[in-house]
């Protein structure tokens, strides 16, 4: 599932790509892929607009078009590929944007929850998610008061995008280890030199995940615009690793569900909270 990094790494190849392109039209046999027109409207309206700029907010990539705003959410499997004119159909890319040299811009997606906007108030949208996981302008202050307002656990809290937008599963538990900090801890308990280890904890792994191309767990999985895997997978400490040895020191990876998702701890660097009778019982 695409979090920030891997979003991240698209917005900086869609962006040497697509700016000062025009799009010339869109089609799609989805349509509930576009949630926010009709596919005739959105292929109307989008027809003619140029891309001047592409970037990321939490894990929606943000094309700046001339009059609008096209807002995508990969969710579960959403990719894209740039295809020539004469390349071969692709029948798990439902929705396609046209190009104005003849090439298009396949929005390929099997599970098909990806979503595309094209709207003249991004802020409809964006105005939900929390400070960005990875943006200068999140200071570790902004982040600590995020965390210290709310009586939650930290890994379900790290996943809220309303609280830090961009941290999904995979980069929420390499965060929580490299911090050392167990993922039911209470956010509003730890101390501030912890949320100051998470805080940096989590712009490292997003850094370094950026610098790798992303995680690309399976087959079927995340692969960048031309097709290539990402190599952070290779790289990381306890996501998917479960009975192998911690990095730091040695002890097997274990694998709990916390809010419903599989997580990754070593039990030894990041020991469980200690019970208060509010606790849910440790495993
Ligand atoms: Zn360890």
């Amino acid at each position: 599932v695409p979090e920030l990094p891997e979003v991240e790494t698209y917005a900086r190849d869609l962006a040497a790509a697509l700016v000062g392109r025009a799009f010339t039209g869109a089609r799609t046999t989805w349509p509930r892929q576009m949630p926010s027109l009709a596919p005739a409207e959105f292929d109307a309206r989008l027809r003619g607009q140029r891309v001047l700029s592409v970037g990321r907010r939490g894990k929606y990539l943000v094309f700046r078009l001339e009059t609008d705003w096209l807002l995508v959410h990969l969710k579960m499997s959403g990719r894209f590929a740039i295809a020539t004119p004469t390349a071969p159909a692709d029948p798990l890319a439902h929705t396609i944007l046209a190009l104005d040299d003849g090439s298009e811009l396949r929005f390929h997606d099997p599970r098909k929850f990806g979503r595309l906007y094209l709207t003249a108030q991004p802020h409809e949208i964006l105005g939900r998610l929390g400070p960005d996981a990875l943006s200068a302008t999140t200071s570790l202050r902004l982040f600590a008061d995020r965390l210290a307002a709310r009586r939650r656990r930290l890994k379900p809290l790290l996943l809220d995008q309303t609280v830090v937008a961009g941290i999904g599963n995979i980069y929420a538990d390499e965060s929580l280890w490299r911090a050392r900090l167990h993922p039911l801890g209470r956010a509003d308990r730890i101390s501030p030199p912890e949320v100051e280890r998470l805080y940096w904890a989590v712009r490292w792994v997003l850094g370094r995940a950026i610098a790798l191309r992303g995680t690309s767990l399976t087959r079927g999985g995340y692969r960048d615009l031309d097709g290539r895997t990402g190599r952070m997978r290779q790289a990381l400490a306890v996501y998917g690793r479960t009975g192998k040895p911690c990095p730091r020191c040695g002890r097997a990876i274990d694998r709990l569900i916390v809010a419903g998702r599989g997580t990754h701890v070593c039990l030894t660097c990041q020991p469980p909270p200690a019970p208060d009778g509010n606790e849910p019982p440790r495993r």
